[in-house]
């Protein structure tokens, strides 16, 4: 059997045309005629109020800090089974990081502890939807009413996911909160090589997002002839990409509904094939709470124990299958437990226990039903 990748580049066609477009029209830097269009098929298609391509969600993140003006001292909230850029882009303008525990049955973080976690010093909490599966955002948004605090939503891999909130009205995620943030890595459904999008929600952020994005100027201001020159207006920094880096991401996003539906097709198949092992009890399968419709962006199975992954990744791997781990829980991390010491049981649990499978658009069905095969022989 042909070597089966973790993840493959998925290409739609038209990147290169758009990226000679981008060229020939003499002017390649950012917020260019591509980054427009992304603006707005981001803001049509979801509602969102004001989006801002940036490099990376990285990018994204660290400008919600700036955003909300987090200074030294301030505290944030959020899961620690997470990516390093949710923590980092808080902990770069000083706040304090409080990780929160995941649920037992799934990564996202468990919104029945947050409130016990808010302190005076509170300013943000950060959930982020694993795997595109929504977290519970009517409670989480709750707690925040209740305390005067923001929210910011690391939708990373969220692009085209969705919550039902307890009206039954379906958000898109990066939407709800007052902020979220988007990353077109080519690990992601969607993808510039590297890219991210700042969704602000709240129209109170839209003004100052726009300067923060333009190295803390007016200069946007300045570029639809409301002032006659710019100047340095806030502390900002440089996060858009170029018009390269947009023509790329239009290519891809024109082609979104394609990309999800073989997605869809290769998650359900894995979903299929793999519950009867499922239920013989040897590992856990995803589990999708009724409030999220998620964008099939990983498919991960829960191990037992640590020895079971290890040894079920070893035996994939023999096989010519690329099965990976995820996040290292952050609040174990070399660089947070000189701070503190503290025990995570279910974020620990989805850092020695979780393996994700092959999953990318070109991803065949015979590759899934080996893939299959694979773990059954593992297991018997
Ligand atoms: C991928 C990812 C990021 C980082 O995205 P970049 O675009 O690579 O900066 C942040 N948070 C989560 C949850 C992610 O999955």
């Amino acid at each position: 059997m042909k070597p089966v990748p973790f993840n493959k580049l998925y290409l739609t066609g038209k990147e290169k045309k758009y990226i000679a477009e981008a060229i020939d029209s003499g002017s390649v830097s950012g917020n260019g005629a591509f980054t427009k269009k992304c603006h707005d098929f981001f803001q049509k298609k979801y509602g969102l109020k004001k989006c801002f391509l940036t490099s990376s969600c990285t990018d994204a993140l660290e400008m919600a800090a700036l955003l909300l003006n987090i200074k030294q001292g301030d505290e944030v909230i959020m899961p620690s089974f997470t990516f390093v850029s949710t923590a980092n882009a808080f902990v770069l303008r000083g706040a304090k990081i409080i990780f929160a525990d995941s649920k037992t049955a799934e990564p996202n973080i468990d919104e029945n502890e947050v409130e016990k976690l808010v302190t005076k010093k509170t300013r943000a909490i950060v959930p982020v939807h694993y795997a595109g599966v929504a977290c519970n955002m009517d409670k989480l948004i709750a707690i925040a009413k209740r305390n005067n605090i923001s929210i910011v939503e690391d939708a990373a891999q969220s692009v085209n996911s969705f919550y039902k909130n307890s009206k039954n009205k379906m958000l898109p995620l990066g939407g709800i909160g007052d902020l979220g943030t988007f990353s077109f890595h080519d690990t992601k459904n969607i993808t510039s090589g590297e890219g991210g999008l700042l969704a602000v929600n709240n129209q109170q952020h839209v003004e100052k997002a726009e300067i923060i994005w333009e190295k803390g100027t007016n200069r946007a201001a300045f570029l639809r002839g409301e002032i006659n020159n710019y100047e340095w207006i806030e502390t900002g920094s440089s996060f858009l990409p170029s018009d390269i880096t947009a023509a790329f991401l239009l290519a891809q996003l024109e082609e979104l509904k394609a990309v999800q539906s073989k997605r869809k097709k290769n998650w359900d198949l894995y979903h299929q094939y793999l519950s009867p092992l499922a239920d013989k009890g040897y590992f856990r399968l995803p589990y999708i709470p009724d409030y999220a419709v998620h964008n099939s962006t990983i498919f991960y199975i829960v191990c037992r124990n640590k020895r079971d992954r290890t040894e079920l990744m070893t035996h994939l791997k023999k096989n010519g299958i690329q099965a990976v781990s995820h996040y290292q829980a952050l609040h174990k991390s070399r660089y947070y437990r000189k701070q503190d010491k503290i025990i995570l049981p279910n974020a620990e649990k989805f850092t020695d226990c979780l393996l994700r499978l092959p999953l990318f658009p070109e991803l065949k069905k015979n590759e899934i039903e080996l893939i299959e095969r694979s773990i059954f022989t593992f297991f018997n």
